[in-house]
């Protein structure tokens, strides 16, 4: 049978502690024992059931994780205080002073920063690669390489990795494949694909509401225990833990995930096209001729469309303010970072959620100083919407004089 992580999350008995529907709210730091003696064990790991510190595992936080590890079919998951504790903990568990990372060059600003400033610190040394060029992947693997780090669909570049042939390299070379899933969620299941880890971003489409950052790491029972362990686990010592009140309403959130993503998908494929049609440069993994369609259509799940992102080429940064502002204006969305939102955000990643990675990275990658990103919202009405963005590039003189080719990426 296919792999359905909808059916996963509908699935699930999650009681409440009085038969309630939804889960009880846990809101207490601290657990008491009936006897010291499974205090002790608790902190040995050895008694199950029992919680003993917030810090370590929280009842709600526990549910929230358990319906993503369903979600991701993986034997668990844990749930932290931001998308970054997320990958920053995921990251430091595996690797120790003196590994090397292969890491995929387009992924979101703050984990290049981290990957490429911050490690310096323990002197651990990163290797950005194209992700979607495997023998450039391949070859970039050293004896001390630990893992190699990707996102399903880059940010903001939209290129996608074949997580199967990504995850048999690193069965090879005995190393771990870490996938950051923010952009895709039900879309694609990176650890049902052979992926180790799965990271996400929850501040974005899982919960979908823009109203708090929280994050999740997926994988098997062993790592995510060793996430937690008492002595070295990196979540446990570092303490990102997700505030339980947060957890609650994510869970909520995640059980309409599915609907909402077809809708994004919807969404972004008529975006797609209606750009592609009237010449502007686009890139939108949905559509034929970009480069990871094929790769997409091997790896995703039935059913959730090709995601909510995309990008358009405006050449200049001075063209995707002045359009960006009157989009703003004309309702289109907001002129916000982030993305997963009910509403359109869009902003320009090179000045915005890229602008860690220095400019002539950037150029590198391919990404335009006149990119537009998309998170295309839940709009009901996508053809007014597309109409407000007509009148926009009309009005500030910028429809395309000809039909250019799609920027294939
Ligand atoms: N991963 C991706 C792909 C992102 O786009 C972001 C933020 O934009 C993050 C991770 C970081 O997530 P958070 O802001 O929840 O820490």
């Amino acid at each position: 049978m296919k792999f359905n992580p909808a059916n996963n999350i509908q699935d699930l008995q999650q009681f409440g502690e009085f038969g309630d529907v939804n889960p009880s709210i846990t809101d207490s730091a601290t657990y008491t024992f009936m006897q010291a003696k499974t205090m002790s064990e608790t902190f040995k790991g050895e008694a199950a059931g029992c919680f003993l510190y917030s810090r370590h595992w929280n009842p709600s936080n526990k549910y929230l994780a358990d319906a993503l590890a369903a979600m991701e079919g993986t034997e668990a998951a844990w749930v932290t205080g931001s998308g970054m504790a997320a990958i920053t903990c995921a990251i430091l568990q595996i690797v120790n002073t003196g590994d090397h990372i292969v890491s995929s060059c387009t992924t979101y600003g703050g984990t290049f920063a981290f990957l490429k400033n911050y490690l310096l610190k323990f002197k651990i040394d990163v290797s950005f690669v194209d992700i979607t060029n495997l023998k450039e992947v391949e070859a970039a693997i050293r004896p001390n390489t630990k893992m190699i780090y990707t996102e399903t669909m880059t940010n903001p570049m939209l290129q996608i990795s074949d997580i199967p042939t990504l995850s048999a390299m690193c069965k090879k070379h005995d190393i771990k494949l870490v996938v950051d899933n923010t952009f895709t969620p039900m879309i694609v299941s990176p650890c049902s694909l052979g992926a180790d880890v799965t990271v996400y971003s929850l501040t974005k489409f899982v919960n979908g509401k823009n109203d708090c950052v929280a994050g999740a790491i997926c994988g098997s029972n062993d790592f995510i225990n060793s996430l937690c362990d008492v002595n070295a686990g990196t979540a446990m010592l570092l303490g990102p833990v997700l505030e339980p009140m947060r957890s609650t309403n994510i869970l909520k959130n995640l059980h309409t995930l599915h609907i909402r993503m077809k809708q994004h998908s919807y969404n972004a494929m008529y975006l797609a096209m209606k750009f592609k049609e009237i010449g502007l440069k686009v890139i939108y993994p949905g559509l034929q001729e970009h480069k990871g369609h094929v790769t997409l259509k091997k790896i995703m799940n039935e059913k959730y469309g090709f995601g909510g992102m995309i990008g358009i080429d405006m050449i200049t940064a001075e063209n995707s303010n002045r359009l960006m502002e009157m989009m703003e204006k004309e309702g289109v969305g907001y002129l916000a970072v982030s993305l997963g939102y009910f509403k359109t955000l869009f902003s320009n990643p090179g000045k915005s959620t890229s602008s860690e990675v220095p400019e002539e990275v950037q150029r590198e990658m391919g990404m335009s100083e006149g990119l537009v990103r998309f998170s295309v919202g839940l709009d009901d009405d996508i053809e007014r919407t597309f109409e407000k963005i007509l009148y926009c590039l009309q009005t500030l003189g910028m429809m395309p004089k000809k039909k250019q080719v799609e920027v294939v990426l």
